[in-house]
């Protein structure tokens, strides 16, 4: 049996062991994701923005969001330390990769997953800046409001949530469920 199983309807998953339920469903990230996009094509229409996406848990955000981009824009990577298997965060933010891209002068979007307590992505706005960048802004498909310690500026944001685990859409537990569509809770707080 694999870690990971698709439950019944799909509705549920189990991963390690533990069981999870659809929080934001695929057709709905979808339709946000492509606004979003509709909308940096507006903002960054004749400059052609750097997307930066953070790995892992931004890759699929990120090819599905750069598909609603129809403007020129490019791409590239920074790989920052993970949570491991863990569910709450270190509070520790190490860079495992760097960005290859020359970003001076350019328009830089970093991309992230979720932000949690901020301090990934205030990291990496304050380490973009020191590039000198003609501009530099943060979007994050989720954003656990209540959660987040640090005075950022988030310009796109997807969807708003609570101060809850989520895994799928490129998120993972264990690295495991990235590779599902939808967003998925522990079932026991489907009702939080
Ligand atoms: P922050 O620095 O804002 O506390 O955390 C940002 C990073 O923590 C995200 O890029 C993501 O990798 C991880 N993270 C935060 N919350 C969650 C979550 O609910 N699920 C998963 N899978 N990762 C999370």
């Amino acid at each position: 049996m694999s870690e990971t199983e698709v439950v019944g309807d799909k509705q549920t998953i189990t991963c390690l062991g533990e069981q999870f339920r659809v929080y934001i469903d695929r057709d709905r990230i979808q339709e946000r994701v492509t606004e979003l996009g509709r909308q940096i094509s507006e903002d960054y229409a004749g400059k052609k923005p750097v997307l930066i996406g953070v790995l892992n848990g931004a890759f699929m955000f990120l090819a599905d969001l750069m598909r609603s981009i129809s403007i020129d824009c490019e791409v590239d990577f920074i790989k920052l330390s993970s949570y491991g298997a863990q569910k709450i965060t270190s509070g520790v933010v190490h860079e495992l990769k760097k960005i290859d891209a020359e970003i001076t002068g350019r328009h830089v979007i970093v991309v992230e997953d979720i932000v949690d307590t901020g301090l990934s992505m205030s990291y990496l706005m304050e380490k973009m800046s020191s590039h000198r960048p003609a501009s530099v802004t943060a979007a994050t498909l989720l954003h656990k409001h209540e959660a987040t310690k640090v005075d950022i500026n988030l310009k796109y944001v997807g969807f708003k949530i609570k101060n809850l685990f989520v895994i799928g859409y490129g998120l993972d537990y264990g690295q495991l469920a990235r590779n599902y569509p939808d967003i998925y809770i522990l079932d026991e707080e489907v009702d939080a």
